[in-house]
């Protein structure tokens, strides 16, 4: 059997730990049998880090801008442990934050939905994909613990020295207040991205705010996307019969919940943070989601929502069988390929990625898995694999597709 061939690169950014291991076996057994793997690669592993003084994270995050796809291993966010185990020149910031601030992206996280591990809203058929904006609000918060009695109030000094100023409140006695802020480039960003992403994947897009209540900030997030929208991708849109749809938060939760899902939901960050969280356990595991960041200009990178999963790597260090899940890094190559394969015109990578998923997925159905899915699904029969046998399970139901 012919391999397919590939004419641009994919950017591969190995990483660390047990997600190191699993990388590998996937490219042994999963990807390099059946494509002849171009691949521009960069080590993020810790040491090789730590050996360029974290230049090799700068160079991958170029290399995809330079080419566009990139697929990315997890990777160790340095802590005060880190540093000591590994004896680092200092403490690295972490990767995912560098290469997020040179794509000026925004991360879309879906749960992988397979039978037998359903998700606990009867309803959801479909995943639902959310984009969490990444830039302030009450994560760029400045507050002040208020002693008592007082006037606070909001003062804004342009470059000219222009004041506008508000008052917030007349305290009587102690309290509190919090000075939140965004920027319209970093949200017209994040509303590109969103645009972008449900054009790629031909998903109608939510969007929601509380601007009925937050007259100004909220409803300057409300406008950004309208106007975006409006003159930039409603005719994109048209075409493809997919939609945007705006509104209010309160009333998204509502829908969302008695929603079939295969959509798209945009969130502010706080909104994000809380609703990835609900979506996620409500469909049952980290290692069951798909995470790819997007640039507003349309790069992507596709990566595991999971960690490198220490605990599993330390007992294969020792020699233990480790049944650490590689669904979601299979998941990452799969969805790398694919966009590869769309933006070259290569069918075969597209062809191989959606039959590759199909696979993963049956290999589960039929009962085989790895431990942390056999806690949580609802198959009598499931069998409990470690992962290389998983991986090489997975081979055999793609060979026999
Ligand atoms: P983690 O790697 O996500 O693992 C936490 C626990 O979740 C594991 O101990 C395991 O539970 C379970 N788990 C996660 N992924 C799994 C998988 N694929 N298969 C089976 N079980 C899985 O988080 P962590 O241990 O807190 O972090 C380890 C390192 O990852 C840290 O250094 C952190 O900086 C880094 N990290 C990287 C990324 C990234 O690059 N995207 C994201 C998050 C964290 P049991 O132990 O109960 O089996
Ligand atoms: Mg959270």
């Amino acid at each position: 059997m012919s391999k397919v061939q590939m004419t641009t690169p994919i950017v591969e950014m190995d990483g660390d730990e047990m997600t190191r291991i699993l990388w590998k076996m996937i490219k042994d057994e999963l990807i390099c049998p059946y494509i002849d793997l171009k691949s521009e690669y960069y080590d993020l592993g810790l040491k090789h880090r730590d050996e360029t003084d974290d230049q090799v994270t700068v160079d991958s995050a170029n290399a995809t801008k330079k080419y566009g796809v990139a697929v990315k291993c997890a990777t160790i966010t340095p802590n005060a442990a880190r540093v000591e185990e590994y004896d680092l020149k200092q403490m690295w910031k972490s990767p995912n934050g560098t290469i997020r601030a040179m794509l000026d992206g925004t991360v879309f996280r879906a749960p992988i939905l397979v039978k037998g591990i359903e998700p606990n809203v009867k309803t959801w058929e479909k995943p639902i994909t959310l984009a969490r904006h990444a830039y302030g609000d009450v994560y760029k918060n400045v507050e002040i613990a208020v002693p008592g009695a007082g006037k606070a109030e909001l003062v804004f000094t342009g470059a000219d020295g222009t004041k506008i100023t508000q008052t917030i409140q007349e305290f009587d006695g102690p309290g509190i207040i919090q000075g939140i802020h965004n920027k319209d480039a970093s949200i017209k960003s994040f509303a590109k991205a969103c645009f972008e992403y449900a054009l790629s994947t031909k998903q109608d897009l939510w969007f929601a705010t509380k601007d009925t209540i937050s007259k100004t900030y909220d409803a300057r997030f409300r406008e950004i996307f309208d106007t975006t929208f409006e003159s930039e991708y409603k005719s994109k849109f048209d075409d493809m019969g997919i939609e945007y749809f705006y509104t209010l938060i309160d009333d998204a939760v509502a829908r969302v919940m008695k929603s079939k899902g295969g959509f798209i939901w945009a969130c502010k960050n706080y909104d994000g943070d809380v609703m990835s969280d609900m979506v996620s356990s409500a469909c049952g595991s980290l290692a069951m989601m798909t995470s790819v960041l997007v640039s507003p200009d349309g790069i992507y990178e596709y990566e595991a929502a999971h960690g490198t999963v220490q605990r599993h790597y330390y007992k294969y260090l020792k020699g233990e069988e480790t049944s650490t899940n590689p669904v979601a890094t299979i998941f990452a190559w799969t969805g790398a390929m694919r966009k590869r394969g769309e933006l070259d015109g290569i069918n075969g990578l597209i062809e191989w990625a959606d039959k590759m998923e199909k696979a993963t997925l049956s290999t589960i159905e039929n009962g085989e898995m790895t431990g942390d899915l056999v806690l949580i699904t609802s198959n009598k029969d499931a069998k409990k694999l470690n992962s290389e046998d998983f991986i090489k399970a997975i081979r055999r139901t793609y060979d026999n597709m």
